[in-house]
């Protein structure tokens, strides 16, 4: 099973023909779940002493396993974020893939890494931060978050005066389910701020609350750039100025809103990002990069550093060289080069189709909103900053937006599940595909009718 053979030869054509037809399927077939019981049935005890051979595998992978798996990249998947990679970045990862590249030190993966500061780079530039920042690509915003956090405690305790201990967030109800795992994680205390009448943090309230908390008992504030459920971008600049203030780590939690930075009909609204201390954005979620992809970025990556990097005798030969070592900024040590298929893309298409294609998904957005407003049994429940649209069908109950959501995935149309706010059930776009059109948001309220 290490030797190319011809059996291999065979197996490569197969392989190749069958990503280059699903990365040709326009539009993808949206497919659905199936049960345990179900894929007992048509895969169970796939694995065998013997083996079945590539081409069977394959073969039982795209015909009764791939069906089973919802197409995310489908125009009309529009629940949670969806993810729309580019061509290139979709081809490239199967170039990652195939080339054994370890991607946590720069000894072993220098060209890999170069490339991914590349585009962490770009990153940087749209959300103006100094020519020393840096950080890494990892999993997902979960550990972005989590990594970041981790560096603003170990900075905040290293600073803090004798005996005090740092252990509180301050966040807000709209903060992603992420900061809360964080916090689990680290012990520490998330203190929820009340926001405004636009659901964003404000400063204001933010120094309310710190003061009521005792600001020295606080390590960080997590502000939200598109939050999840309504896309809400907090007011970061006047955040920005009550943690100078305070002397507390401004952290972005830009996961899916942060590519918005790259579009300039809505980039004042992250007016003061440039002051944050970390942030992070997920290229799998706006960018258009496949899974799993999340840029996590520091003002100081040398605190990081201190916070992150593992000691063992093993890995003295990484650690005493002066370069950059992906692994230093995060929580883990083994990595991907994730962000490369995310870094090929942007070499072929340039920026400028990136902020096109942001843009486009935005325009979409806006005209859901129109449709919603201009349609009499439907009802915005916030103005979408973003691509996020969240409305309420009026006269339905929480079993009728489930009932709706189920059949239009039996029927194939899409995939749309309910969000809920404040206890009611509502509807919920999350539009990031550039492939989605307003046609398709026509069919897809003309269904709520
Ligand atoms: C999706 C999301 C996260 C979590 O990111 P994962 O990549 O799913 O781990 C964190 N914050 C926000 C605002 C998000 O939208």
């Amino acid at each position: 099973m290490h030797e190319y053979t011809d059996q291999t030869r065979a197996l490569a054509a197969d392989i190749l023909r069958y990503a280059e037809e699903r990365l040709r399927m326009d539009p993808v077939p949206l497919d659905a779940p199936l049960t345990k019981d179900q894929l007992d049935e048509i895969a169970g005890g796939a694995i065998t002493p013997r083996g079945r051979g590539g081409v069977a595998a394959l073969d039982l992978f795209a015909e009764k396993l791939a069906p089973a798996c919802l197409s995310i990249d489908h125009p009309r998947y529009l629940s949670f974020i969806p993810c729309a990679p580019t061509r290139e970045a979709a081809m490239f990862d199967l170039v990652v893939g195939a080339s054994s590249i370890y991607a946590g030190s720069w000894l072993e993966g220098a060209g890999a890494v170069y490339a991914e500061n590349q585009a962490l780079r770009w990153i940087a530039d749209l959300a103006g931060f100094p020519e020393q920042a840096g950080g890494s690509f990892v999993q997902g915003g979960t550990i972005g978050n989590l990594s970041a956090l981790v560096t603003a405690r170990a900075t905040a305790r290293e600073q803090a005066a004798e005996g005090v201990r740092p252990y509180r967030i301050a966040a807000t109800v709209g903060s992603h389910s992420s900061i809360a795992t964080a916090c689990r994680v680290m012990d520490a205390e998330q203190v929820q701020v009340p926001v405004n009448d636009r659901m964003q943090l404000t400063g204001e309230r933010l120094r309310e609350v710190l003061l009521e908390h005792g600001p020295e008992t606080f390590f960080a504030v997590v502000a939200t750039a598109g939050s999840t459920n309504f896309g809400i971008v907090d007011d970061l600049a006047s955040v920005a100025e009550v943690c100078a203030e305070f002397g507390i780590w401004f952290h972005v939690d830009g996961a899916y809103g942060g590519a918005g930075l790259a579009a300039p009909s809505i980039r004042a609204k992250y007016a003061g990002i440039e002051r944050a201390d970390s942030f992070i954005v997920d290229p799998h979620k706006w960018l258009f990069a496949p899974f799993d992809c999340c840029a996590l970025i520091y003002r100081e990556p040398a605190l990081a550093r201190v916070a992150h990097t593992q000691h063992a005798t093993y890995l003295d030969v990484l650690n005493d060289a002066p370069e950059w070592n992906p692994t230093d900024y995060s929580v883990g040590l083994t990595r991907r080069a994730r962000g490369l298929p995310f870094w090929f893309s942007l070499v072929a298409n340039g920026t400028d189709a990136y902020t096109a294609a942001i843009e486009h998904t935005l325009a979409v957005a806006r005209f859901a909103q129109r449709e919603v407003e201009r349609r009499p049994y439907v009802e915005v429940v916030r103005d979408a900053d973003l691509t996020v649209l969240v409305f309420r069908r009026l006269g339905w109950s929480t079993e009728d937006y489930y009932a709706w959501s189920d059949k239009l995935l039996a029927d194939q149309v899409g995939f749309v599940v309910p969000t809920s706010h404040e206890g009611e059930t509502l509807a919920r776009f999350a539009i990031v595909n550039p492939k989605t059109t307003e046609d398709d948001i026509r069919v897809l309220l003309d269904s709520m009718a």
